[in-house]
């Protein structure tokens, strides 16, 4: 018996010993948490939240003077909703900017086409041939050379999902088309967005251009332009004129901003819910990912409504700067790893605000019977428990690879790459029923493993440790 207050001083309860105790939650927090989620369902905070973001501030590209204005939002609205700390840390990143971009069929058929730069890519005039390709896989079985002075077209049609599972290809086809182009030669890349839609608006979103490679001008075709592209290269030698206004300008510095509900008993131990707070600038970032900064807002704020706060902490990060390349996520870990085992779980919300259909965490055993509890209270939203599923969301990753435990909200992202990082990412797109949901969703997830009776798994990877 005296040997666990040494290992407790010894700080090692987190894993050797944890698997020998399983961790349970207390039934006096499924109970409450019954009530927290019918509260959730008929509250509209998670709709106010989304509507002032959207609407005050609008696109916040990363590093843009609306993304400043977007930390000081976040800042004030976690004041406003009651969590009783909140702070800033700082995230720095290259910035790139976008102010112009025109493309147009050249010759015969001469006509305009709609375009938007990919993200990162520099800016440029390019006129020349169109070589069109059905797939990544066929750009890169090009032969070396082959399309010297000339544009690579890649063609692939992103299909729909649930799961968003395709968009595994739309990402490929962006984030490694451009580089592939240029070792073959090429002077400038187009892609069919990355895209489920059949609006005349293109899709933009990072890419990245391989060491030592000179980068060519990027963009993407909205779809039903990619198909007028399509039937004119098939009519024969196609040339194209693409002028892009857009590139890198220095280094720009945001913040991650939390706020925070203090637990009761565990103060310093904290159940990481979050989003990321900056957007594409096409839309207004309704979608991605201002949804899932009102849904984890919401829940924190719920949570602190209630009679008496949980035992740990309740942390919301409205992340800086994912979308050009996890910047805020990085950051966080970063910053927070010495504080890894603090953490019991973190799961962010970036996949739109389509209702939640699946939930799992990465817990080790000895937290799967917690897992499964939580599983039963989320039941009633028509979530389903899928232990062999999920992982780490976007900004969760970095520290997820480093030993942090995963929590998985599915949400049904059916039509989420219709509009996403298009100027159709706009509120009107957000059903205030479903938004509620998820806010219950999280809501109750974050509040039952803020009281549970034990740890679920968080610990530095040996492997990761090693690369510290
Ligand atoms: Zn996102
Ligand atoms: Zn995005």
């Amino acid at each position: 018996m005296r040997l666990v207050p040494l290992l407790l001083a010894l700080g090692l309860t987190g894993t050797a010993f944890a698997a020998e105790r399983e961790t349970r939650i207390p039934e006096a927090a499924v109970t409450a948490a019954a009530q927290l989620r019918e509260q959730a369902l008929a509250d509209n905070t998670g709709w106010n939240v989304v509507e002032s973001l959207t609407t005050e501030i609008g696109p916040r590209l990363a590093g843009s003077e609306a993304d400043a204005r977007a930390v000081a939002w976040a800042q004030a609205k976690f004041k406003a909703l009651g969590f009783d700390k909140v702070w800033i840390e700082p995230v720095t990143f290259p910035k790139w900017e976008r102010r112009g971009e025109i493309a147009s069929v050249l010759g015969a058929y001469a006509q305009p086409l709609t375009i938007t730069a990919l993200g990162g890519s520099p800016a440029g005039t390019v006129e020349g041939e169109v070589v069109h390709f059905a797939d990544l896989a066929a750009l890169e079985a090009a032969p070396e050379g082959s399309l010297t002075g000339k544009i690579a077209f890649v063609d692939y049609q992103m299909k729909a999902a649930r799961d968003g599972s395709d968009y595994r290809n739309g990402g490929a086809t962006r984030s490694k088309g451009p580089s592939a182009a240029i070792r073959k030669g090429a002077a400038g890349f187009l892609m069919r967005s990355a895209g489920t839609d059949s609006h005349r608006l293109p899709h933009t979103g990072i890419t990245r251009f391989d060491e030592g490679l000179t980068p060519v001008p990027s963009a993407a075709l909205s779809v039903p332009d990619a198909n007028q592209l399509a039937r004119l290269a098939a009519r024969g030698p196609t040339s194209i004129r693409m002028a892009l206004d857009c590139g890198w300008d220095g280094q720009a510095t945001s913040y991650n901003v939390i706020g925070e509900i203090t637990g009761r008993t565990k103060p310093d131990e904290v159940v990481l819910i979050g989003a990321h707070l900056d957007s594409w600038d096409l839309g207004t970032g309704a979608v991605d990912d201002g949804a899932g900064v009102a849904i984890t807002m919401a829940a924190g704020h719920l949570i602190g409504k209630m009679k008496q706060p949980p035992e740990r902490s309740i942390r919301v990060v409205a992340f800086a700067n994912e979308e050009q390349g996890l910047h805020g996520g990085i950051a966080y870990a970063a910053k927070h790893m010495g504080d890894l085992r603090k953490h019991q779980l973190g799961a962010e919300s970036d996949f739109g605000a389509g209702r939640i259909y699946a939930f799992n965490t990465g817990a080790p055993a000895h937290a799967r019977a917690a897992t499964e509890q939580i599983a039963k209270a989320l039941a009633p939203l028509g979530i389903e428990y899928a232990p062999d599923q999920g992982g780490a969301g976007p900004d969760i990753s970095p520290f997820s690879a480093k030993g942090l435990t995963w929590g998985w909200l599915a949400q049904d992202g059916s039509d989420y790459f219709d509009l996403h990082h298009t100027a159709d990412d706009t509120l009107d797109k957000i059903d205030p029923k479903a938004l509620a949901q998820n806010v219950a969703a999280y809501a109750v997830f974050a509040y039952l493993v803020a009281e549970a009776d034990g740890d679920f798994g968080s610990a530095p990877r040996a492997d990761a440790a090693a690369s510290e």
